[in-house]
């Protein structure tokens, strides 16, 4: 029997960054299912396909096959044989993933993708429909946020540091999009599932996270 963790919550939450360094501890494998979301809007963009047309996006999709293998522990995106992981991050990309993301055709592939990786491994996976959709029996679940102001202010030195040059104002705009249409999408909209453990990251750092995320697990696990 396979031993899973749903994290769920918005854009910037600190969900990627937390479940990465828990599955090392735990000796889990880390899915991030977002970047599943992210390759197939990659394809989307190369392919020229426009967002809005809701039929080529379902033509395309018969097109695309997403997969995904780990790299010293890390996880890669395969797009159509190609490793598309060092291309994902961008900001283009994250508005495309949100837009298209809205569509059961995109979905119902990447679903079944990541019910079957559960199925064989303990995992540690982080989205927006994790414990409500992906895995509603997952045995922890954890819904992590923070104001948009820390999301956006994170996102910003994250950028920064690459050496991107980017506006804090624009980012927290984005952000707020984001939130707003990953909650409001009629298919799996991003929420808490009424069994999953709130924890607001807004005013913990990553080491205050890690240690508050295990104390959940403990506590549900010998609940
Ligand atoms: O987490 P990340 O920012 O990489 O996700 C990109 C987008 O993919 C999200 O804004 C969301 O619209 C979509 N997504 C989703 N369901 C998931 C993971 C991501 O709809 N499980």
């Amino acid at each position: 029997m396979s031993y899973n963790i749903a994290i769920d919550g918005p854009a910037g939450a600190g969900k990627s960054t937390i479940a990465k360094l828990l599955a090392r501890e735990l000796g889990y494998i880390y899915v991030d299912t977002g970047a599943m979301y992210r390759a197939m809007a990659c394809y989307f963009l190369q392919n020229g396909i426009p967002a809005e047309d809701e039929a080529k996006i379902t033509d395309a999709c018969a097109g695309v096959d997403v997969t995904i293998s780990y790299r010293d522990g890390e996880q890669q995106v395969i797009l159509n044989g190609e490793n598309v992981t060092g291309k994902i991050r961008t900001e283009e990309v994250g508005k495309m993933a949100s837009t298209v993301s809205v569509y059961p055709v995109v979905r119902t592939k990447l679903v079944e993708l990541q019910r079957a990786l559960a199925k064989t491994e303990n995992v540690i996976m982080d989205g927006r429909d994790i414990g409500t959709v992906v895995l509603p029996d997952a045995d922890v679940k954890i819904y992590l946020t923070a104001s948009s102001a820390v999301r956006a202010k994170r996102r910003y030195e994250e950028l920064t540091e690459k050496g991107v040059d980017c506006n804090l104002e624009e980012i927290e705009k984005d952000i707020i999009d984001r939130d707003y249409r990953d909650m409001h999408r009629e298919v799996s909209p991003l929420k808490q599932a009424e069994d999953a453990v709130l924890l607001d990251t807004s005013e913990l750092d990553i080491d205050g996270v890690v240690r508050e995320m295990k104390r959940i697990i403990a506590e549900v696990c010998h609940a």
